[in-house]
């Protein structure tokens, strides 16, 4: 079944079988148009600083030379309707018969999102209800489902939510012990976050290993600018480390992750920092930025690589000692979620790492399973050291629970839970994910 202009479905030779997906941020978005027949994206792009005087938009076509704009995109509407431009110019613009619908990825779905949902004047007032939870992200979703609705009012808009993989945590590991009657008025608890990140890489790593995803424990490790890690038992997510906000759990590009949340009430009682200031302190100064400078792991790693080699000149030793206490921290709370999980599990059948550390730094991976023998859990060393955008198995043959690289693709994995809900089947792209 393919999907028609008024959302309705008709036989496969419709044709209607591409996603655009959007992903819009406070100041950008990002697009990439994917055919969920094979996979393919005809298309991608991002358009960044939007609202400022240098905007530019970078469109980038299968078949085609890059291609730069540069002028000033004063909102997202503006910046919208260039992309429809671009992709018309290729001939696939936002009324092409074989656009089967817009996937929008929109981060907050509080507790009344449990999965995709067409967008309707409904649905998009319960977006803007859930603001408050996340004020930067969700106006900025909403502006981008709002003019793609005004760019073709006919087709099908999807709002795929960053919270609703993690919906099925159990309400004893939601909850935050905290009086109930005052969570519960503020919805405060945990939602959880990078949800298609976690979904996508839960199932791929089931298939990797040749079973179903019903079928196997996986604990996933989303390590990216923002990091986080969940544990799904057959299929389902049970427990996540981000929680209300994105700002809990493991130590992040610039995030603190998880503190005692007294460190908070000091800093304004005893420091004098106000709300905003120490709100800042903890998203943006803080994690691997706030312990040693950089955000970026490859520059971690070089640091201490230049500062430990046998030999090296050691420039006051501040350099390569701050960069490893950094990559310490960051590996050390590792260790801890994943013993952690393990525990939530009871039976673990592969630990999944993802994203740009998680996928590249052999070294984070190596220390953050290194010593966990105990619970079944080891990496062969050139395993772990070969290079490979493809999803592999770096454990031993007879290790227990196997570790994993499953490079993630949240674009694929909204617009695949897009094109099922719109035409009532996943597309042959995803392998039925
Ligand atoms: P993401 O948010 O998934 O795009 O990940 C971005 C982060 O991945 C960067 O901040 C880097 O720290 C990290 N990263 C990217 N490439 C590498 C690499 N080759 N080795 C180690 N870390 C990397």
């Amino acid at each position: 079944m393919t999907p028609q202009r008024d959302g309705t479905t008709a036989g496969r030779d419709g044709g209607a079988s591409r996603v655009l997906v959007l992903n819009s941020g406070s100041s950008s978005v990002k697009y990439q148009l994917i055919d969920m027949t094979d996979g393919s994206r005809p298309a991608a792009g991002l358009v960044e600083r939007i609202g400022e005087r240098t905007s530019s938009l970078h469109h980038t076509p299968a078949d085609g030379e890059p291609r730069t704009v540069e002028r000033p995109f004063t909102d997202h509407g503006e910046a919208l309707t260039a992309v429809a431009d671009e992709l018309a110019a290729d001939g696939t613009g936002l009324d092409s018969p074989q656009l089967a619908a817009i996937g929008h990825r929109v981060v907050h779905g509080g507790r009344r999102f449990t999965d995709p949902t067409v967008v309707d004047e409904e649905v998009l007032a319960e977006i803007e209800r859930l603001v408050p939870l996340a004020p930067l992200h969700n106006p900025a979703n909403l502006t981008g489902i709002r003019t793609a609705r005004a760019l073709n009012p006919g087709l099908p808009q999807v709002a795929v939510f960053d919270t609703a993989f993690h919906t099925t945590v159990p309400e004893y590991a939601a909850r935050y012990a905290v009086d109930v009657e005052t969570a519960d008025r503020h919805q405060v608890r945990r939602y959880g976050f990078h949800g298609t990140s976690h979904a996508y890489v839960s199932r791929r790593t089931a298939r990797l290993l040749g079973r179903e995803p019903e079928d196997v424990n996986v604990i996933v490790l989303h390590l990216g600018n923002g990091a986080s890690a969940s544990a799904v038992a057959g299929g389902r997510c049970v427990e996540t480390s981000m929680g209300l906000t994105p700002l809990e759990g493991l130590v992040m590009g610039t995030r603190s992750g998880d503190l005692d949340p007294a460190v908070i009430l000091h800093l304004h009682r005893v420091a004098g920092m106000d709300i905003d200031a120490i709100d800042e302190l903890l998203n943006k100064r803080s994690g691997l930025v706030g312990l040693c400078g950089d955000n970026d792991m490859r520059e971690i790693r070089r640091r201490i690589d230049a500062g430990e080699a046998p030999g090296a000149v050691d420039r006051g030793g501040e350099d390569a000692a701050r960069a490893r206490l950094a990559f310490d921290a960051y590996t050390h709370r590792l260790r801890k979620y994943i013993g952690a999980y393990c525990a939530v599990l009871g039976r673990v059948d592969a630990v999944a790492f993802t994203a740009g550390v998680g996928e590249n730094s052999a070294e984070v991976r190596a220390a953050a399973i290194g010593g966990l023998e105990q619970l079944g859990l080891e990496i062969d060393p050139a395993l772990n050291a070969a290079r490979s955008r493809e999803p592999r198995v770096v454990s031993p043959e007879y290790a227990r629970t196997a570790v994993a690289v499953v490079p993630t693709d949240e674009e694929l994995e909204i617009a695949a839970q897009t094109y099922r809900l719109v035409a009532g089947e996943p597309g042959t792209a995803t392998g039925g994910t």
